[in-house]
């Protein structure tokens, strides 16, 4: 699953081309640099890898979010639609915009219910978010038909879904926007970094120039350059750029070793009865980062996990019903607006309401989830050493 399993020579190599001039910024300096540009080389590759007119490279996938939503014009008090299963940062991004985040249920896909998604829309909604969770996509058609009828913005959160498509498109470049992130234990890493990838020219041009301070980058030099609207800092150093040039070159290796072990270890756990997996909306376009599954009921799951725990075979496991970042049941600062700074009133008001709503169709789902990382490292061999232990542990806790 993450990128950093493989981090070698190519990687090194890479970051001391950047070391080697010791120009660590991605703008300016275009003697001293020698013609390294490490960030403009991944972004173009980005561009090309995953069918994107364009790709803004940013610090974090966090940051990413953040500029597409400045870049497609949501700000104070619109309604942004998301999942109720996604991690903290896609909420954090639109409280960071001063928009309201409002969280719905998930279905079988683990991703956005078409139907709440539909029931959740107000005057004030401006955006659907899908979080394509753990390597696999949300019902995009259905999404984006929604957003056409009711005139909304659809920006993708593909932080975690890199290499996986949906029609043969790559996700994060089906919506006005997408973003990946280049987090440590992303399918490929920059160490940190995220990208805004939109084929929406004035898009991609907003962003640019959000991520650096507002710069128009038009002038002879960064001095010359003016601020048509402010900005922040949100750029990738070229060190961290470096890194992603020879992930990215890896990442079809990575997707080849991903298919096989998560298709090796599913043979085994097909074999559990009553168990069910996670509905993919186009099967051919999983990344196979993850394998999600179903037991029949909470409490078979509890036992499940119980099992694996004393049999040592838990870690790589993730039961997210009971996880403090991927959840809602846990989000207990989010419930609370526990911030450091004075939200709106709107914000507030929206944040205690979460308090009281249920997420009964997301429980009822969450609870009987577990997701199993899949490593790049796994020999063949020691996926079917995995796959059978954690078969007959499972079997016997049910039986
Ligand atoms: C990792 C991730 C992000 C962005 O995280 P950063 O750590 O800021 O790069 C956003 N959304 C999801 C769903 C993620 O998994």
């Amino acid at each position: 699953m993450p990128g950093f399993e493989f981090f070698g020579e190519e990687e090194r190599k890479e970051v001391n081309d950047v070391l080697e001039t010791g120009i660590l910024m991605r703008y300016g300096f275009d003697g001293p640099r020698k013609g390294i540009w490490k960030s403009k080389e991944l972004e173009q590759a980005i561009c090309s890898k995953f069918g994107s007119e364009y790709a803004q490279l940013t610090s974090s996938g966090t940051a990413a979010l953040t500029t597409a939503m400045a870049a497609l014009g949501i700000g104070a008090g619109d309604e942004v639609i998301m999942p109720a299963f996604t991690f903290v940062a896609s909420f954090e991004a639109v409280l960071s915009m001063g928009a309201v985040p409002v969280l719905v249920d998930i279905d079988s896909s683990l991703t956005l219910a078409p139907d709440a998604v539909k029931a959740a829309i107000t005057s004030k909604t401006k955006c659907v978010m899908p979080v394509h969770m753990c390597g696999s996509m949300a019902d995009l058609d259905a999404l984006k038909a929604i957003c056409a009828e009711h005139k909304l913005i659809l920006l993708e959160d593909a932080c975690q879904s890199i290499g996986g498509t949906y029609k043969g498109k790559a996700l994060g470049t089906i919506g006005d926007a997408g973003t990946f992130s280049f987090d440590f234990v992303k399918t490929i890493t920059c160490g940190e970094g995220g990208v805004v990838m939109t084929n929406n020219k004035e898009v991609y041009i907003k962003a640019d120039a959000f991520t650096d301070h507002g710069h128009d980058h038009l002038g002879v030099d960064r001095g010359a350059d003016l601020h048509p609207f402010l900005g922040y800092n949100f750029r990738i150093s070229e060190l961290h750029a470096a890194v992603g040039v020879a992930q990215i070159k890896k990442l079809d290796t990575f997707l080849a070793l991903q298919k096989r072990n998560n298709h090796i270890l599913k043979s085994y756990m097909e074999q559990v009865p009553g168990i069910s997996f996670r509905t993919v909306p186009d099967p051919s376009g999983d990344s196979y980062s993850f394998l999600s599954w179903f037991l029949p009921s909470q409490e078979a799951t509890e036992k499940a996990i119980e099992a694996m725990k004393t049999a040592g075979i838990l870690a790589g496991n993730f039961y997210w019903f009971a996880n403090n970042w991927h959840y809602i049941r846990k989000w207990d600062h989010l419930k609370t607006a526990k911030s450091l700074y004075a939200l709106s009133d709107v914000q507030q008001k929206a944040l205690t309401t979460l308090q009281t709503n249920t997420f009964a169709k997301s429980d009822a789902i969450m609870s009987r989830c577990i997701s199993t990382a899949i490593s790049l490292t796994w020999t063949e061999e020691q996926v079917h050493e995995k796959g059978a232990k954690c078969l007959a542990v499972i079997k016997e806790a049910l039986s």
